[in-house]
């Protein structure tokens, strides 16, 4: 059993969080180096998968093709919502505020095309490789024929979502041709679950919350030989796709020439739920662009599960709930009491910090961000934008300069919200504004 009074003596800052209050946590064990169970060369392995599906892709998903079947979003430079927000960067007026749109990543308009897509993928070619024939020099259209298709008919994949991730899984699963079943709470967004449907996929509902649809379907997936499980909770395969981001990241910091160095330090900003997406990038971006990238973690005040599992050093064996959080939320990927089992061990000394964001402000930025760009994302996506003031404060005190800073949004998700949903986050997000 967990002491919480003895936890909270050791970490005051539990106090704060029990009251729903937005915070700021900076991790004291950032910085020094140490060996991780991944590296450089699994992240670089990862995206030569990607590459090798890149004909498949673009031949099925047809809005894939003016990238060469490389699912990747845009970064942008958003001037008009940092003239807003300039309150927030305060004395750091040159600094420059970006958003990496992942809200537009084709397939499932999310983040979890990142990491969702690339483990679907990796079983497929383990189970054509293995049971077919395909090879390395293959082109990868041929998965698409009758042939690949009946195939993977024999095989199931399933997973356990809040939405998003399940939206992933469930249309690559589907178009490749393997049965899919997707767990979902019965809270989940109606819409998700109908565009699922129509993909033919396998919706169960369950009364609970998530993290019991996602133990239900781990039970059920672990008594069926032929079924591959995706388990959002501690996925490498899921991690190293969010990770592959990193790569991608750094040729579009060249393309519009941002510096990153000790002058010119990068702070991204992720929204996180269970972990694996923005600690996949985390790791990635770290290996990839080095110590002068500082990434930070945005959570709903009602579910800062990272926040409490990294600092306690508790990781999943500490959920939210066990410190009287209720863990609801309308920012619907982020809505986890209890962090991935992988993930917070990585983060250890990586990860530069985590502030919890009230779910309204998200409202008033998604509201704001329309305004002035002409952006639609969903509330879980605009919470990094809450992190900037407080982070530019903490990275003074420890002698990082940020008057010639980049700051990157890291926007999650939105496209796949229909637009009768979007009108209303909108209006309410107005209606926080100015009333
Ligand atoms: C899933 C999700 C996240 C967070 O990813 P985790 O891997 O759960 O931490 C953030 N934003 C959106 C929109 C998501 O769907």
């Amino acid at each position: 059993m967990l002491n919480i009074e003895q936890l909270k003596q050791s970490n005051p800052l539990i106090s704060t969080l029990q009251t729903y209050t937005p915070t700021y946590w900076y991790n004291p064990n950032y910085g020094s180096t140490i060996d991780l169970p991944l590296t450089i060369h699994d992240i670089e392995d990862a995206a030569a998968r990607l590459e090798r599906f890149s004909s498949y892709i673009s031949y099925i998903f047809p809005e894939t093709e003016t990238l060469n079947g490389i699912i990747e979003s845009p970064l942008k430079q958003i001037p008009a919502m940092q003239e807003q927000l300039l309150h927030q960067f305060e004395s750091n007026a040159s600094a420059k505020l970006w958003l990496k749109c992942d809200h537009e990543l084709p397939i499932s308009g999310s983040i979890k095309a990142r990491g969702g897509i690339y483990e679907v993928l990796k079983f497929a070619e383990s189970i054509a490789q293995t049971a077919g024939n395909l090879t390395l020099d293959d082109d990868y259209k041929i998965l698409a024929t009758d042939t690949y298709r009946k195939l993977f008919q024999h095989y199931k994949i399933a997973v356990g979502s809040t939405g998003n991730l399940g939206l992933s899984i469930g249309i690559m699963s589907a178009k490749l041709g393997f049965a899919v079943d997707v767990h979902m709470s019965s809270d989940a967004r109606q819409w998700k679950k109908n565009l699922l449907r129509q993909y033919g996929v396998n919706v169960i509902e369950h009364q609970a919350d998530y993290q019991s649809a996602v133990a239900e379907g781990r039970k059920l997936a672990s008594n069926d030989p032929s079924c591959h499980f995706v388990d959002d909770e501690g996925s490498t395969d899921l991690f190293l796709g969010y990770a592959v981001a990193a790569l991608r990241l750094k040729k579009q910091l060249q393309y519009n020439q941002i510096i990153v160095d000790a002058e010119h330090p990068l702070f991204v900003y992720l929204p996180c739920g269970v972990g694996g997406g923005p600690g996949g990038v985390t790791f990635g971006l770290k290996q990839v662009l080095g110590p002068h990238v500082h990434c930070i973690f945005a959570e709903p005040t009602h579910a800062p599960c990272m926040l409490l599992g990294m600092m306690t050093q508790l990781h999943d064996q500490i959920a939210v709930t066990d410190i009287g959080i209720d863990g609801r939320t309308a920012a619907d990927g982020l809505a986890v009491s209890r962090p991935s089992r992988l993930v917070g061990q990585i983060m250890h000394r990586l990860l530069f910090g985590v502030f919890t964001v009230d779910d309204q402000q998200m409202y008033r930025y998604i509201s704001m961000l329309h305004q002035s760009e002409s952006i639609f994302i969903e509330p879980s996506a605009a919470s990094g934008f809450d992190g900037i003031t407080a982070t530019i404060k903490q990275a003074n005190s420890l002698g990082i300069p940020t008057g010639k800073a980049t700051h990157i949004i890291w926007s999650t998700g939105g496209n796949m919200v229909p637009k009768d949903e979007q009108s209303q986050y909108l209006n309410y997000g107005t209606r926080l504004r100015y009333l």
